[in-house]
């Protein structure tokens, strides 16, 4: 292999896929699922991040916003525009006139590239266009429009398009020990977590893309590596979305610490995000504590006042770890300034630390220009920024809306499908045309249905319960019982994908109950 990329978040995923298209050797492993780190605990948004333009940190901005223009093209049915409003209240660090300047310039800076025009409102036109918001001290709200994603979607996405271009993905494979040829790194034992098979992979070069974990990985390579990473732990919390009653997204400094906060829509539901806080938790085990959902609750309930949210309110949580550079370990100060780095350590393995969902394009390329200066190669860049990923080639979806109402689906599952595959939900009717029975929902309170399991083991390397439930189709997230009871089925639809005996399939089943049960909906 040309390379060993290690890590299957969205840092590893946009590398496999930028390295296979320019025709490297590549393969990718991941200890868990797709996207089941960092990436799929995010706050979903593919922003230029108003807050950097307070730090005066343009070029970041401009990059990001180039970024989401190019999210917008290649993946138009996980990457979509969203209008945002952010009141500004007596008391807000920052006063109207100040956030209206930054959103002019965050336009400005988005050029030709812009999602939509920004609008000022006064105090009487803010509270029509967000009736529930808090009346006292209400100075006035500006509204510009962003952009919300699919992050599990966008990884699972990402590395699939990796493998249309030839890479080898295998997930549920954790890299146990890096092996080493005079002194150098040159491969990893890796093992097969489901099934304890254990092998070596020989690799040219060596790319650590672990997100949280960077430094556990540089520690095999150098037990004296300084730590490259200073995490901090961000939370959310979902609701119903009619408890607060909100019409747009809504940006909003905390009134407890004057941090930019979202109240986010998803369908019938909302959350709310994020925390910001130190952390020393493993990223084995990030949870949401006590503090993180009271801070929440109390910044929320703060803007709108009519909503009193309590934690019975809180349908699910998620927390990750931002993988935040800690400015040490020889990351120059120039890559600090880019929020990313990428460093070799001390026996060649290239580590990049860092970045954020939006900007994971351009990072990746990055990374694959110095793994072929290693390689002691040049190629052209790839055609990342161009070429669709797989169900995003277009976002005109009004035929496949026609598609799936033909084939008598109801228009609410038509939704769902055309949001979570787009052009790709034709591939789900056809398995649905094909065995009527496949088109029965998963769940009586969710619109997913029983093809896309079949979708998710074939073309989407699901192979557990979990996989397809909280990262494929999100019923972890969008349903009371956080899937709980379409957990038998996934099972037997998998097992008869995977060849499973039935003892093997009660399993499966029940460890998803385990770990539903593990997770706590609130703390
Ligand atoms: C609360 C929060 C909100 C955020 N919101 C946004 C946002 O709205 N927009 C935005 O652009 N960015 C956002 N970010 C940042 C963004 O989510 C991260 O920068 C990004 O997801 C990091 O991706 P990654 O691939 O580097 O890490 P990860 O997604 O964590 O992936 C690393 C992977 O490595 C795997 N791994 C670890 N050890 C091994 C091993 N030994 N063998 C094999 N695999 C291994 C892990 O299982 C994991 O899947 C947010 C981050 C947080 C925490």
């Amino acid at each position: 292999m040309d390379l060993l990329v290690i890590g299957g978040g969205i840092t590893g995923a946009g590398i496999a896929r930028d390295a296979a298209m320019r025709g490297l050797s590549t393969i990718l492993v991941e200890r868990d699922d797709l996207a089941s780190g960092t990436s799929s605990r995010s706050s979903r948004l593919v922003h230029g991040g108003l807050r950097y333009l307070e730090q005066q940190k343009f070029h970041l901005v401009f990059e990001a916003l180039r970024e989401r223009r190019t999210l917008l093209r290649i993946a138009p049915h996980l990457v979509r525009p969203l209008d945002f409003f952010f009141p500004i209240h007596q008391g807000d660090r920052l006063p109207l006139w100040k956030l209206a300047a930054g959103v002019a310039v965050y336009g400005a800076l988005a050029q030709f590239r812009n999602v939509g025009r920004h609008r000022i409102l006064g105090k009487r036109g803010a509270l029509a266009a967000e009736p529930l918001l808090r009346e006292r001290g209400l100075q006035g709200a500006v509204i510009y429009t962003d952009a919300q994603c699919d992050d599990a979607r966008l990884v699972i996405a990402t590395a699939r398009s990796a493998i249309q271009h030839g890479a080898l993905v295998a997930t549920h494979t954790r890299v146990r020990e890096l092996i080493f040829a005079d002194g150098r790194v040159c491969g990893a034992e890796v093992e097969d977590v489901l099934t304890g098979v254990r092998a070596s992979i020989d690799a040219r070069v060596v790319i650590n893309a672990t997100g949280p974990w960077t430094d556990h990985l540089r520690r095999l390579e150098d037990p004296h590596a300084l730590p490259l990473l200073r995490p901090t732990r961000g939370v959310h919390i979902m609701v119903s979305r009619d408890r607060l009653g909100h019409r747009r997204a809504t940006a909003f400094l905390s009134p407890i610490d004057g941090r930019v906060m979202f109240v986010l829509p998803w369908g019938d539901l909302t959350y709310i995000g994020t925390t910001d806080t130190d952390a020393d938790d493993s990223p084995d085990r990030v949870r949401a504590d006590g503090a993180d959902l009271l801070y929440l609750l109390r910044s929320v309930n703060a803007r709108f006042p009519g909503a009193h949210l309590t934690e019975d309110d809180v349908r699910v949580t998620w927390a990750g770890l931002r993988p935040l550079l800690s400015g040490a370990a020889g990351a120059d100060a120039s890559s600090l300034s880019r929020e990313h780095a990428i460093v070799e350590g001390a026996r060649g393995m290239i580590t990049v630390a860092g970045g954020k969902l939006t900007t994971y394009r351009s990072m990746a390329a990055e990374v694959v220009d110095t793994a072929l200066g290693k390689l002691g190669e040049q190629r052209p860049p790839a055609a990342t920024d161009t070429e669709p990923l797989p169900g995003g080639e277009t976002g005109e979806l009004d035929s496949f809306r026609a598609r799936g109402l033909e084939a008598g689906l109801p228009l609410a599952v038509v939704e769902h499908l055309l949001c979570l595959y787009g052009t790709e939900a034709a591939g789900i009717y056809n398995l649905g045309m094909a065995t009527r029975s496949l088109f029965d929902l998963l769940h009586p309170a969710h619109c997913a249905v029983e093809a896309e399991v079949i979708h998710a083991a074939r073309r989407e390397l699901a192979h557990t319960v979990e996989d397809v439930l909280v990262r494929r189709t999100h019923l972890y997230y969008e349903t009371r019982d956080r899937g709980v009871r379409a957990a038998d089925r996934v099972a037997a639809l998998l097992g008869r994908e995977h060849g499973w005996e039935p003892a093997r399939i009660a399993e499966e089943a029940e460890r998803y109950r385990t770990f539903v049960a593990r997770e706590p909906r609130t703390v």
